[in-house]
């Protein structure tokens, strides 16, 4: 908020961005060759054709938007950060190889190297576009101290909207789970610190910084008492849920043999169908599956470049939209997927279903939908955030598309979504400058590479 010293108002100072296209991504898909965004505050104020309205007072800041294109901040569903400081191992294996690889590894996080990773993470997403990202963290070790809390305050620090999830495993090997047992956490004990993890840090309101959702990790690595008890605690306290559903062949066949029903039966059977829930991958879905995620309202974090890295299958994506079914964009955990940025997911998102569904699978403009809006409706934020409308949220990206790398593409949305990753040249979060000319606005870059740097040599030193 900025104070108007020629009225002494304290009413929020303006951000006008003029002559740039604009996609703002509403139910109608209303785009503007050259058009204006007013920002006022943390809001958007004002989105239309031509100049902003003239005699508007207390423009803080004026930028001349020729040869960009705005459109509303990305919204990450999907993602593991402490991951950042593992990346690149286990390079050629699928998804329970790598992640028996990677398991004794993660063992050994605290929360200094959370705070790292989860700054490393920050600044990929903010720097493709991104504006507000989930986490999914589920590895707390007993002495790894206070590792949401660090997540928070790097997020917070970097200046990105938060929805951290406190995740949880409880299904170690001697049970017949994934996870070896020094990575698990008892049941109760998981239950009762996802608790606390709400009632902490949990902001209801529309504009808030940081929700928190409960996230048991996935069918193989967490007790049907743990998925049942995290589901009731999240009713009981008006929160989401969030897990792992459906991502690889090996998963269907650990619940087929100990459940006897795929993980959509499965999850269903623990009340973890619904509007609230929303689960990342969900490749192996056959047509009741897909009925089912539908008719509940359950949302879908695609991730395809991490799906391609471990090579667990191409989601049906066109057909869930088909379906009426949420789907939002994730990057997944940096171990799975080392570039961390959501910007390319677009890309990859629109090749990886042609690859299966043919030229017309989806959209530019879907693929840029799934990436904002999608997202949005996923983490249950679809009227605060996710299109540029008056009175939502002023999360938005400027994306420069007269570069040496864009200039001449016919299409702006094809300039982003199908062309090389557009330089950002501003990036507003809340109404605040993050990124400016494709670098992070409030910390320094050097400094989080060399944090990255020290955490990973740490971890790998234990
Ligand atoms: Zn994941």
């Amino acid at each position: 908020m900025s104070v108007d010293n020629s009225t002494g108002s304290t009413a929020p100072g303006r951000i006008v961005i003029e002559n740039c296209a604009i996609a703002t991504v509403d139910a109608g898909d209303t785009e503007y060759d050259c058009g204006h965004v007013v920002v006022a505050g943390n809001r958007i104020e004002a989105v239309g054709a031509g100049p902003a309205p003239a005699g508007l007072e207390r423009v803080v800041r004026r930028i001349d938007g020729t040869g960009h294109l705005v459109t509303p901040g990305l919204v990450n569903t999907h993602h593991h950060f402490y991951q950042w400081i593992t990346r690149g191992f286990a390079q050629e294996c699928n998804l329970f190889d790598w992640l028996v690889t990677l398991y004794p590894v993660w063992a050994g996080i605290d929360d200094e190297m959370c705070y790292a990773a989860a700054q490393g993470s920050a600044a990929a997403l903010l720097r493709s576009g991104c504006t507000t990202s989930t986490d999914h963290a589920y590895v707390f070790p007993k002495d790894g101290g206070d590792i949401l809390g660090a997540e928070i305050r790097a997020l917070a620090e970097l200046g990105m909207r938060f929805q951290p999830t406190r995740g949880s495993m409880d299904l170690g090997t001697s049970q017949g789970g994934l996870p070896p047992d020094a990575c698990v956490e008892d049941t109760d004990a998981a239950l009762a610190a996802t608790a606390e993890a709400i009632d902490r840090w949990h902001d209801a309101s529309f504009d808030a910084m940081v929700r928190v959702t409960a996230a048991p990790c996935s069918p193989f690595s967490v007790t049907p008492e743990l998925l049942r008890g995290a589901a009731e605690l999240a009713r009981t306290k008006g929160v989401r849920l969030h897990t792992h559903g459906a991502e690889t062949v090996e998963e269907e066949a650990f619940c087929r043999e100990r459940f006897g029903m795929g993980p959509t039966d499965y999850l269903e059977s623990l009340g973890w169908l619904g509007e609230d829930v929303w689960m990342a991958h969900c490749i192996h879905m056959d047509d009741s599956d897909i009925a089912k995620f539908a008719g509940t309202g359950t949302g879908v974090a695609h991730c395809p470049s991490s799906n391609a890295r471990i090579a667990a299958g191409i989601a049906r994506v066109p057909d869930m939209l088909a379906a009426g079914v949420p789907v939002g964009l994730g990057v997944d955990g940096a171990a799975s997927n080392e570039s961390g940025e959501l910007g390319t997911e677009l890309r990859n998102a629109l090749l990886i279903a042609r690859l299966r569904g043919g030229p017309g699978a989806l959209t530019v403009r879907q693929a840029l939908r799934l990436g904002t809006a999608g997202g949005a409706k996923v983490l249950g934020r679809e009227h605060e955030i996710g299109s540029l409308e008056p009175g939502k949220l002023a999360d938005l990206a400027v994306w420069r598309v007269d570069d040496v790398l864009h200039s001449g593409i016919a299409d702006p949305v094809a300039a982003l979504v199908l062309g090389a990753a557009a330089p950002l040249t501003l990036l507003l979060v809340n109404g605040r400058e993050v990124v400016e000319h494709g670098h992070l606005s409030r910390v320094d870059e050097e400094e989080i590479a060399r944090n990255v740097s020290r955490a990973a040599a740490r971890l790998r030193a234990k």
